[in-house]
């Protein structure tokens, strides 16, 4: 019988992101520095192995029925279908958030292994302003990744836009004509300073307020009642289609949140924010049985603060980007 992993606010957690690997072949503006950054060695990354116990114990012990697969770029991970089915066989749901440059070869192998649910990165649909965002021309690339993601089976598709003041805000209502001509659920991400460049401001951010106003102006919307998914949802009144907004700066959520996470190298973070992490690959390569890893987990749980401080003096910035952490 799984116990609830709760921490001191009264929080339950049941949603697991997985990073599979801190490596990436695009290097986003909003995400990684030009030069890139120095890749893990792969023995500390975790083996296939490695991860599945750790799941199982969240899974088994936690009754956690939500995992997403992320990284870097969760598809460069090799073989990535045999950990999806591996996870899958756990019994939980497992997403995956990918750029979407290589679906058209692996959207069906994915799908045929057990994943569940996908979330394709898109920020631009001009192909020069793709191009200065994720530093790679492959806007056609990944615009076919989300076809092959359609032609899978996937249902519904996602798209996450993250949203920057004075790069890609004109760019709103054209995201929400895509959504509604593909049959697609866009959801605006509003940016947060997890950049290694470390560009983040918060007259930059564009709130959820200002993304639905302007997008109300040519496709009118109205709000769905919350669920506990971070995206504030809204439906076009004309009944075609949705747009969420993960509004994580103006509207954060924390107090709703149900997500811990274990990055590429195995460390425990109970918050996308937090500054401490918790060693399990350690104890997973020196034998500890699931009862001690869940001991370390529930730890972890233990320190979770309230809530991030984004924006307020107190506000503590992680040493690591979104692609070291796993978004
Ligand atoms: N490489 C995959 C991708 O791009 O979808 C998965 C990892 S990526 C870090 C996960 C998500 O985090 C993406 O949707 C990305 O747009 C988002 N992201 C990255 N940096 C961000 C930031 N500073 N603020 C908000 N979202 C960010
Ligand atoms: Fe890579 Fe995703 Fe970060 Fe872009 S957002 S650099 S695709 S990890």
């Amino acid at each position: 019988m799984a116990r609830p992993l709760v921490d001191t606010f009264g929080r339950v957690h049941r949603d697991l992101r997985i990073s599979v690997t801190d490596r990436c072949n695009f290097r986003c503006t909003y995400c990684m520095p030009e030069e890139g950054l120095e890749w893990l060695d792969r023995s500390e990354i975790l083996t296939f192995e490695e991860i599945e116990q750790i799941a199982r114990v969240m899974v088994n012990t936690f009754g956690v029925d939500s995992i997403r697969l992320t990284g870097g770029e969760p598809m460069v991970r090799a073989n990535l279908d045999e950990l999806v089915s591996r996870l899958a066989a756990l019994g939980t749901d497992v997403a995956m958030t990918t750029n979407g440059s290589t679906l058209r070869r692996h959207a069906q192998l994915l799908k045929d292994a057990g994943l569940r649910r996908i979330n394709i990165s898109l920020d631009s649909l001009q192909q020069e302003r793709f191009l200065e965002l994720t530093r790679r021309d492959e806007l056609d690339t990944v615009l076919d990744g989300i076809d092959a993601a359609l032609e899978a089976g996937f249902d519904p598709v996602k798209i996450n836009c993250v949203v920057m003041r004075g790069v890609n805000d004109d760019e709103l209502v054209d995201f929400a004509r895509f959504g509604r001509d593909m049959g697609v659920v866009v959801r605006f991400i509003e940016w947060m300073p997890l950049d290694a460049d470390e560009g983040w401001t918060n007259d930059r951010v564009v709130s959820q307020k200002e993304i639905v106003a302007a997008i109300s102006e040519v496709f009118p919307l109205e709000p769905i009642q919350r669920g506990h998914e971070p995206a504030q949802r809204f439906r076009y009144l004309d009944g075609i289609g949705e747009v969420g907004v993960i509004a994580s700066v103006t509207q954060a959520f924390c107090g709703d949140c149900d997500r811990v996470r274990l990055t590429a190298e195995g460390q425990f973070r109970n918050c996308l924010f937090a500054v401490d992490e918790f060693d399990l690959r350690t104890l997973v390569r020196n034998g500890a049985s699931d009862e001690e890893l869940a001991a370390e987990i529930e730890r972890g749980v233990g320190a979770k603060w309230a809530g991030h401080q984004i924006g307020k003096v107190n506000f503590i910035r992680p040493h690591r980007s979104m692609s070291q952490i796993g978004g």
